[in-house]
């Protein structure tokens, strides 16, 4: 009969010594499988190595045949321990052998013990390796051997991500935690990006695990823990907070977590069992992370996110003056983030970036539009990559599929740079037809544009040879500025603008802030629904100090030339009258002080309020140009959140009530004589974009890497048999086949790639 343990702390301590020896691999693990048996009573104690097929190998053992040592394999699932790395939970038998799952082994010589405890062995939530203590006699473990066992396969798991076990394993052979994996992402963007991972959030790297002083351990944490919790009554206390908004109610379960007896109780637990504050924290930070990287209901992952999170804040406050992974960018760095906004992204080098990676976020949320006008590659929807990445881990981001390949093997990272050649030679192709002009083969003209947002994107009007500039969306240079730019700066600004653009239009909207675009100098209070609320011209027309400074600085940066302006989220036509009287007086005001007027300045209205399709008959008469927001537009239609991909994916853009919308608009603009662009990201994809020219639209502004791909659509298509076909399926009484579909086949009949 085994009796109590003599104690967690004194096993650690022992450990900490022999992890401090000079000693081989194999003998440190035999002799650390010593220790336990030893220190816990037990008559076995094994480890188990998850290698990267799947397969459990035993790597060290006291009690069982030794030869049985890297010769013994359970696959994951397999026998009790393969189910334990499985589950990632402790399992604990009276008799092993009549338990279902229990597989013989004879070489192990096992058959005699009964008593079993086993434990994952677990780093940021991965399962790593078992650890099994064993004793003859029928028995029950505690929970106090338990929570030992626990504590004690942190400190292996540690070892298991730093030590050299390459020695030990059979060549050919790696353990699991480098091995390759991949995430089935959502495409943001085109491209392809080879690189390193930089953890937006970085994780707080804990270095030392075994306390020294397990009292003043306690103390650290109670410490850490009254800190973490008065900054976050703070936050909540803080004016600009409204109770009911997100933003609140996330801090609110913060608040109401870090008051959690449970997981207070926890961490102290395993700071009694000898870690220190830092570790315990992990410790009980990996159960979290294990839960949350097998459940799939997506309200108990946000919760158990948010739980994460926490730990992280408390790992923070802990390790204030500890190491933190440093900020600097390696050359091709790939930001792996659960999420971020666009203020953020635009904080970093963008000379070393190459793509983001996200576990959130949509399609055309503004930090995906943002990725795209830098360049990067993006890809969103990549479940549970932050946990399963470390800085500086090898990455590959495939754009169009939406893959992201983490730490790949040599022959797919061969394979993608082949790839990446290969694209290169398609985008020297792009780069041979930017002089052809736009038109399809039975001579339908479709003018191809730039939507942009930084003046570093326009030089790439010469590569791709668009014919302007259809969206410049100007707040992004607010976004990246660190405050408010005064308008000989934004003169500034827009006649570099200008003047990059080498003559070819450039169509400037107006400042489109709130929403997710957040500018931080400009202080705005929080709101429940911020797409939604005081945002962009509602505003402008508040403020009408920050649009007639940008106004003017529109004005003066023209030098005399023409001008083209475009004015956001209009919702009723009386704010677009009234922000063209705001541009009047402002070129009456440049008139005066002698300035020279744009030769030719046009005011166009954005469509992308729902509410605006219904008053077409007011606006397009007052409008030089419109420009169709899908964007936001679509999101107002379908009432789904464009950010959130959980909805706005589930409803096709280009099905039959969206498609009867746009070209409703379009057929007016017609009616009115009045120029028509589609300037949201619809007009970027291949199939979209020919929704888009099948209902009449023949301007599309979209990212620059999609003029090449589009145009070649375009150059060999036949357009008006496949607007015939589009206009019946939009009529009455069509049922069945949808637009996608129909487009699909008739695409594919013409041969186009699509
Ligand atoms: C849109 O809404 O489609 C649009 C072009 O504007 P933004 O994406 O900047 O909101
Ligand atoms: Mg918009």
């Amino acid at each position: 009969m085994a009796t109590a343990i003599s104690g967690p702390r004194v096993l650690l301590r022992q450990l900490r010594e022999t992890m401090a020896e000079q000693l081989a691999s194999q003998d440190r693990l035999d002799k650390i499988v010593n220790l336990i048996a030893t220190n816990m009573h037990t008559d076995v104690c094994s480890f188990y190595v998850l290698r990267d097929d799947n397969a459990l190998e035993l790597f060290a053992t006291y009690g069982l045949k030794r030869e049985s040592v890297h010769m013994t394999t359970l696959r994951l699932g397999e026998g009790l321990v393969g189910l334990i790395a499985a589950q990632a939970e402790p399992l604990i038998l009276e008799n092993a052998p009549s338990h279902p799952a229990f597989a013989y082994r004879p070489e192990t010589g096992e058959d005699p013990f009964n008593a079993f405890l086993g434990v994952p062995v677990l780093r940021a939530g991965q399962t790593l390796g078992v650890l099994v203590v064993q004793n003859r006699d029928s028995r029950l473990y505690g929970e106090d051997e338990t929570e030992a066992l626990l504590t004690t396969a942190t400190i292996l798991a540690e070892m298991i991500a730093t030590s050299d076990f390459d020695t030990l394993i059979k060549p050919g052979q790696d353990i699991d935690l480098r091995r390759p994996r991949s995430f089935n992402g959502q495409s943001f963007t085109e491209g392809i990006a080879l690189g390193q991972v930089v953890l937006h959030d970085p994780r707080v790297v804990v270095t030392n695990f075994i306390a020294e002083d397990t009292d003043q351990e306690a103390a650290r944490l109670e410490a850490a823990l009254a800190t973490m919790r008065v900054s976050i009554d703070d936050m909540l206390a803080h004016g600009d907070m409204v109770s009911g908004t997100e933003h609140y109610d996330i801090l609110e379960t913060y608040r109401m977590f870090a008051n959690d007896r449970g997981w207070v109780d926890r961490l102290n637990e395993a700071i009694a069992n000898g870690l220190t504050a830092e570790a315990a924290v992990e410790r009980v930070q990996n159960d979290t992370r294990a839960r949350m990287l097998r459940s799939t209901d997506p309200y108990i992952r946000d919760r158990l996110h948010d739980f994460d999170d926490l730990a992280n804040r408390l790992l923070r406050v802990l390790t204030a003056n500890g190491v933190v992974t440093p900020r600097e960018l390696p050359e091709n760095a790939i930001l792996v983030a659960r999420n971020m906004g666009p203020a953020e992204l635009l904080e970093y080098d963008r000379t070393r970036l190459r793509a983001i990676v996200l576990e959130e976020g949509g399609s055309t949320a503004h930090v995906a539009i943002v990725a795209k006008s830098l360049g990067l590659v993006a890809v969103g929807q990549a479940q549970n990559i932050v946990s399963m990445s470390e800085n500086g881990d090898d990455i590959i981001v495939d754009g169009p599929t939406g893959l992201v390949h983490l730490r790949p093997t040599a022959e797919l990272e061969q394979n993608y740079i082949d790839k990446v050649r290969l694209s290169a030679k398609r985008r020297a192709h792009y780069v041979e037809l930017k002089d052809t002009p736009s038109v399809s083969k039975d001579g339908v003209k479709i003018t191809l544009l730039h939507n942009s947002g930084l003046v570093a994107d326009l030089p790439m009007l010469r590569d791709t040879g668009a014919e302007g500039v259809g969206l410049f969306r100007t707040e992004l240079q607010f976004m990246i500025a660190s405050r408010l730019p005064k308008v000989q700066e934004q003169v500034a600004l827009y006649r570099e603008a200008i003047k990059l653009s080498e003559g070819k239009p450039i169509v400037f909207r107006l400042l489109d802030i709130g929403g997710d675009k957040v500018i931080p100098y400009l202080r705005a209070a929080p709101e429940e629904n911020p797409a939604m609320g005081f945002r962009s011209l509602r505003l402008a027309l508040d403020r009408p100090g920050l649009l007639r400074t940008q106004v003017r600085a529109l004005l003066a940066a023209a030098d005399g030339g023409p001008m083209k302006i475009l004015v956001p989220m209009v919702t009723e036509t009386w704010e677009f009258v009234e922000t063209k009287r705001v541009i009047k007086l402002e070129l009456e005001r440049l008139i005066r002080s002698g300035g020279r007027p744009p030769s030719d300045l046009k005011i166009g209205a954005m469509i992308e309020v729902p509410s605006l399709l219904f008053e077409l008959d007011h606006v397009l008469p007052e409008a030089d140009f419109v420009s169709i927001g899908s964007n936001d537009l679509i999101m107002f239609l379908n009432a789904a959140d464009r950010a959130n991909n959980r909805v706005s994916k589930t409803y096709d853009p280009i099905a039959l009530p969206r498609l009867r919308a746009l070209r409703h608009i379009v057929d007016m603009a017609k009616r009115y004589g009045v120029p028509i662009t589609m300037c949201g990201e619809l007009a970027g994809r291949t199939i979209e974009a020919l929704a888009l020219m099948a209902i009449g639209m023949t301007r599309l502004s979209m990212s620059p890497p999609a003029i090449g791909p589009i145009k070649e659509m375009i150059l060999g298509m036949e357009l008006k048999p496949i607007q015939a076909a589009v206009a019946a399926a939009l009529g009455e009484g069509q049922s069945g086949v949808t637009v996608r579909d129909l487009l699909l086949d008739l695409a594919d009949k013409q041969g186009l790639v699509i």
